[in-house]
């Protein structure tokens, strides 16, 4: 995949996990992120104040508002697959905390987009990048990044659940096997919290040894999610992650998001609308691979502010 151009730095960038000292640098002013968008096509950036989660009706960005601090910045982000447009001039910030959801019809760039953030598309060969995509404080885009350091800092569940062909404790072992955690005790203590944190653990934890293959679709979804909260990650991608479940596995993954948007930054794709109305706090509406508008969700669906908003949530086409 052909990157952006980086200029040569002195450090390695390094994404680290959530916490005091995890908090990763914030090493671009916002006067830096206008500087990457070329001035013939400025458009006017789409950002979320922090303190528009405190209104009810009008979750707009622009009010003067000081921004939230936002855990990850796309600035002018475009990702192509050779003369195909993924997604072209994306300008969004994405606050810690939260739900985050991606709508649109289908082919928008929705998860090209989300497949951006922690660098999925780099397994398609004519995939191109330009602008900056920085997470907490890095641009993962930058050269020197190291992929599974990144990928483990910011989990992704799929649209079916991908269980690896071992035991439910080595699913969720694995992760933080590769970081170095080798004691069992540690393993067993990890293995448990995330499989709680997953809302799995009551389900489980007399069959740790059993075959990840030979639980449900939406109890594999749930050990899925538990996998990718091993590594202790900031950000949780999820790419339609209840589009191969039942309603109620839908209904027990839709609260879990509830459950895990206190401590995580869970940006979500769904062309499910009702979804994203239930599970999240903001809603980016994507159309042709443009972002045209995001608000807090509430707004978005009651109040839309762009005409194309309006003819997609009130089902005109899409
Ligand atoms: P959505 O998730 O909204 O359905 P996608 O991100 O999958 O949209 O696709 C956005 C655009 O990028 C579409 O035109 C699609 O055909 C194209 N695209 C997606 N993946 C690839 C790929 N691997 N190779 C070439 N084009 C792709």
């Amino acid at each position: 995949m052909t990157q952006p151009e980086q200029s040569p730095a002195e450090t390695e960038p390094v994404l680290q996990g959530p916490g005091p000292e995890g908090e990763l640098r914030r090493d671009e002013p916002s006067a830096d992120r206008a500087r990457g968008r070329p001035s013939g096509e400025a458009r006017k950036p789409i950002r979320v104040s922090a303190s528009a989660s405190l209104k009810e009706d009008d979750g707009d960005a622009d009010d003067g508002a000081p921004l939230c601090d936002p855990v990850i910045v796309s600035d002018a982000f475009s990702l192509y697959y050779g003369s195909t447009v993924g997604v072209e001039d994306i300008t969004m910030d994405i606050c810690p905390c939260s739900a985050t959801a991606i709508i649109g019809p289908s082919g928008c760039g929705k998860s090209t987009f989300l497949r951006s953030i922690n660098r999925m598309n780099d397994l398609v060969p004519s995939a191109r990048a330009e602008g900056r995509l920085v997470v907490s404080g890095v641009n993962v885009y930058d050269k020197r990044v190291n992929l599974v350091n990144l990928r483990q800092q910011v989990g992704m569940v799929f649209q079916r659940p991908n269980p690896f062909p071992k035991s439910i404790f080595d699913n969720i072992a694995f992760g933080p096997r590769l970081q170095g955690i080798r004691r069992r005790g540690d393993l067993e203590e990890l293995v448990e919290q995330c499989l709680r944190d997953a809302a799995l653990w009551d389900e489980v934890k007399d069959d740790l040894r059993k075959s990840a293959l030979a639980l449900s679709g939406g109890q594999q979804q749930r050990l899925c999610i538990a996998r990718a909260l091993a590594t202790r990650p900031r950000v949780l991608l999820m790419d339609e992650p209840c589009s191969a479940l039942d309603p109620i596995a839908t209904g027990r993954i839709e609260e879990l998001i509830g459950q895990l948007k206190p401590d995580y930054t869970i940006v979500i794709v769904t062309h499910n609308m009702q979804q994203a109305a239930r599970v999240s706090d903001r809603t980016a509406f994507f159309c042709l691979g443009k972002l045209i508008e995001y608000g807090l969700t509430r707004q978005v669906f009651t109040n839309p502010h762009e005409e194309e908003t309006e003819n997609y949530i009130t089902g005109r086409f899409g």
